[in-house]
């Protein structure tokens, strides 16, 4: 179902009144995790003036430790429904399991499925069944036979409103988090129609490259990106390193202006 020889003319995903996989370069942006209702009204506005339409943020957390701040679970999602209403951005936001899918369907326009569950097949399942459109990032082992395999979990089970995020995979390189695979952008967009966005701040770590890539994603030909923008990066509670301040997004934005008409 994913394959361009059963669908030859690429996938639009509606969604609100935007059009993902359209003319438009749609950048969905905001913090890691939602920390509190100061910080994610204040990305929300920081996002908005820049001139993005979507806005991520966390409210479960796949944390690589136990012991590290976990989310704010359903109160997160309140507040993410809150800078909804506030600037009329759409939500973007991750489920993690098949328990939490409920509640964050409730509230989300878009799902998330993180790279750690990419191969989550029962939660694919099951979001298969949610009327609402997912990013399915790619897992950072997973090759693209694998990652159009999980979409095809999704779409086979109904839901076909799948866009594909590569976010970086594991590789021997240290200096970055993980080695972003812009290749895999025209590969997929190749092989598939669906739409295709470029989560450049998990696949390299450092805030510092985040736009340079973002440049990059878009001439190899995606369709969207995602990208961490916090208030404060020095502050926050999860991936500040690779966060773009308020400052640097608005000038990634005015970049990427210059390239195609992005918002
Ligand atoms: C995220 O988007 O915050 C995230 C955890 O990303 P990934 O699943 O790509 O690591
Ligand atoms: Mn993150």
């Amino acid at each position: 179902l994913a394959s361009r020889t059963f669908h030859e003319e690429g996938t639009v995903i509606r969604v609100g009144n935007l059009e993902i996989g359209g003319e438009t370069v749609h950048v969905m942006a905001g913090p890691c995790a939602v920390e509190s209702r100061e910080q994610l009204l204040s990305a929300a506005r920081i996002v908005k003036e820049a001139g993005a339409t979507i806005l991520r943020g966390g409210a479960y957390k796949p944390r690589t430790s136990p012991y590290s701040f976990q989310g704010l679970e359903e109160e997160g999602l309140e507040l993410l429904a809150e800078a909804r209403a506030a600037t009329g951005l759409l939500i973007v936001t991750e489920v993690m399991d098949a328990k939490t899918l409920p509640v964050v369907a409730q509230y989300a326009d878009i799902l998330q499925i993180g790279a750690r569950n990419m191969q989550n097949f029962f939660l694919l399942r099951e979001v298969a069944k949610i009327d609402k459109p997912v990013v399915l990032k790619r897992g950072p082992s997973a090759t693209i036979e694998e990652w159009l395999m999980a979409a095809e979990y999704i779409m086979s089970g109904g839901n076909y409103n799948v866009i594909l995020c590569e976010r970086g995979i594991r590789s021997f390189e240290t200096y970055t988090r993980n080695t972003l695979d812009l290749t895999s952008v025209p590969v997929v967009k190749h092989l598939s129609h669906l739409p295709v966005i470029v989560d450049p701040s998990h696949a390299i770590g450092k805030w510092r490259f985040v736009t340079p890539m973002a440049r990059a994603a878009i001439a190899a030909g995606a369709d969207g990106l995602m990208i961490e923008v916090h208030p404060n990066p020095i502050e926050a509670l999860c991936d500040g390193p690779q966060s773009l301040t308020p400052e640097n997004f608005a000038g990634m934005m005015a970049d990427l202006r210059r390239m195609v008409e992005v918002t």
